[in-house]
């Protein structure tokens, strides 16, 4: 099932022209289509039962069923679904891996566009939502020879998220950029992430100046525009010196993973300007 970006922003709209339900108390309409549903009750929804309830409450089970989450991962360096060219040119990244919640697909474009550059922040908790599963699995992925070690009563041990990172942090947006858009997606969906699992968040990177939108750009722009695009704030920094037993392990968040040019650029200078040595992980909502 295809959809021109156009039929999805349509679709979203008049959800949102509709969305006045969503606040009364009792009633619901999908997030992304604007039907109406029996919001978690519904037939479709119970099917999704992994997902995180305000998924499940904010979104038609028809919506959830046309996520196109990333069940199979092809690359284990940057989690991508298909064969990767990428990392054949990046064979050795400065961060660990990148993992993603979602296929950018046409829905997954509409739905970005309502957020970010239509500034729909009621989407935030939406896309927040969606990356708690990848992170849960990416937790899993790295701390597996520890969890899977019994504790003192034999059985294993419980899998507890705060405890395999150090921080969250996310790919910050130019001055100017967050003046025309009164906020930084990245951000807020770092904030949700280390909320919902009590990870602290530490503001780690600046941006050093104002490039255009990606979007327009060749890859050999974008590979060219990232080089010191990134500075480190020194007082949060000074933070991570906290973490003395192993080198802190940062998950670093971004909307989309296209190239990995931004990933590695962030990546790049925390290592470099850290003070001491730690490990960057990539998750991002999407990889186009
Ligand atoms: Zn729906
Ligand atoms: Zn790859």
């Amino acid at each position: 099932m295809s959809r021109s970006p156009e039929a999805w922003l349509r679709r979203l709209l008049s959800a949102f022209t509709a969305s006045a339900q969503l606040l009364a108390p009792g009633s619901a309409a999908c997030l992304l289509c604007g039907k109406p549903q029996q919001s978690a009750r519904s037939a479709a929804a119970q099917n999704h039962s992994k997902l995180p309830p305000q998924l499940r409450k904010s979104v038609c089970g028809a919506c959830l069923s046309a996520i196109p989450w990333i069940a199979r991962i092809r690359c284990a360096k940057c989690g991508r679904g298909i064969p990767c060219d990428d990392c054949i040119r990046r064979p050795h990244p400065s961060f660990v891996c990148n993992r993603s919640a979602v296929h950018y697909n046409e829905m997954m474009r509409g739905v970005l566009a309502q957020y970010k550059y239509r500034g729909n922040e009621r989407l935030a908790p939406l896309l927040g939502g969606m990356l708690q599963p990848v992170f849960e699995a990416l937790t899993a992925e790295i701390s597996a020879p520890l969890s899977n070690r019994p504790s003192r009563n034999g059985r294993p041990n419980k899998l507890i998220f705060a405890d395999h990172w150090s921080a969250v942090t996310y790919v910050p947006i130019s001055e100017q950029r967050a003046a025309d858009r009164g906020f930084n997606q990245a951000e807020q969906l770092a904030s949700q992430l280390a909320n919902q699992y009590g990870i602290p968040l530490l503001h780690l990177l600046v941006r050093d100046r104002h490039t255009e939108k990606q979007s327009f750009k060749t890859r050999a722009e974008r590979l060219r525009d990232t080089r010191q695009l990134f500075i480190v704030n020194p007082n949060e920094a000074a933070k991570l010196q906290e973490h003395l037993a192993r080198p802190p392990r940062i998950l670093l968040i971004d909307d989309i993973y296209t190239t990995g040019s931004t990933a590695e650029a962030c990546s790049q200078t925390l290592l470099l300007n850290a003070g001491i040595p730690i490990e960057v992980y990539i998750l991002t909502w999407a990889r186009s």
